[in-house]
């Protein structure tokens, strides 16, 4: 196939689409972003890049920094997690507290809020700094040291994390955290400032289209942990609309409030497009647009 032809035809096919959808207001670093913007990368297995638009140009990583935590958070502690988090699509907004308090702290999955503060709490037990570990994981993979920590977005974050603190105080009197609220807060929100660009993203991903493989051969995932991995982007990965993303893009994704998404094809290749206007939903309406004529153009996808 391709790739690059490909990619192409997307850009010119979703063309209209870029700019409409608004960026993310709720954390102010964001909400300037230019949202006429638009990139797409695609990784092969081997990790060949090729991209469109502004593949090179570094977002805000946000919620999509979740499924490489829950990466990390599996493969150096294992199954146990799965006792302090579900994977069950929630139905609720990413940031809702309803849902907690109804089913005694435990989150529903590991991708809205209140779960991916248990998993990085998790991972900050497990090697004493998870942010820095996460950020060490997606250079590595990326093979790009400039990927890095946003000052700004992450004390945008701290300064607007009312929400995000209300959910770690109500799990912690569950007694469903290790450590202290406010460092594990810290932690998370160093993690979802990190930025990175579209080919960085692609090619961090690749393990997940590896089933399981580092970047240098290692093994970071059993086959059957990738698999959940992706099984669990698939049904709760991209917000309250993962049901429509996976009738329209029918891969595993994850997306976030920078304009982000990142989707599998397990066995060949991953997908990283990014544009900042957003659905009500919280996903890149570009970017969804771009994935929904990948999987059509193409005919891959996980079914
Ligand atoms: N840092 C954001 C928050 O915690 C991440 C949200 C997202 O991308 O879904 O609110």
């Amino acid at each position: 196939m391709d790739y690059q032809e490909l990619l192409e035809q997307i850009e010119a096919d979703i063309a209209p689409l870029i700019g409409s959808g608004t960026p993310a207001e709720y954390i102010p670093a964001l909400a300037s972003v230019e949202p006429r913007q638009f990139g797409m990368a695609i990784a092969d297995l081997d990790g060949k890049v090729h991209g469109v638009g502004d593949w090179r140009t570094a977002f805000s990583a946000q919620s999509i920094t979740k499924v490489f935590a829950l990466a990390l958070a599996l493969a150096e502690g294992g199954d146990s997690l799965w006792e302090r988090v579900g994977r069950e699509p929630s139905g609720n907004p990413f940031n809702s507290l309803v849902q907690l308090e109804y089913e005694n702290g435990i989150p529903r999955n590991p991708f809205i809020n209140a779960g991916a503060l248990v998993v990085t709490d998790r991972l900050q037990t497990l090697t004493g700094d998870a942010s820095s570990e996460l950020l060490k994981f997606l250079q590595e993979e990326s093979g790009n040291p400039d990927v890095a920590f946003d000052a700004e977005v992450a004390t945008s974050e701290q300064e607007n994390g009312d929400r995000n603190a209300a959910l770690a105080h109500f799990m912690a009197s569950y007694g469903n955290l290790d450590n202290p609220v406010p460092a594990l807060l810290d932690h998370y929100f160093w993690q979802c400032s990190i930025e990175l660009t579209c080919a960085d993203l692609a090619l961090a991903a690749r393990f997940l289209a590896r089933h399981g493989l580092r970047a240098d051969g290692s093994r970071l995932l059993t086959r059957s942990e990738a698999k959940q991995v992706n099984a669990v982007m698939l049904t709760c990965g991209t917000y309250d609309a993962a049901g429509e993303f996976a009738y329209r893009v029918g891969l595993p994704g994850k997306s976030g409030v920078g304009g982000g998404i990142v989707a599998v094809v397990p066995g060949l290749c991953t997908l990283a497009v990014w544009s900042p206007g957003l659905d009500a939903q919280g996903n890149s309406v570009a970017g969804v647009a771009a994935l929904d004529r990948f999987t059509t153009l193409t005919g891959l996808s996980v079914f």
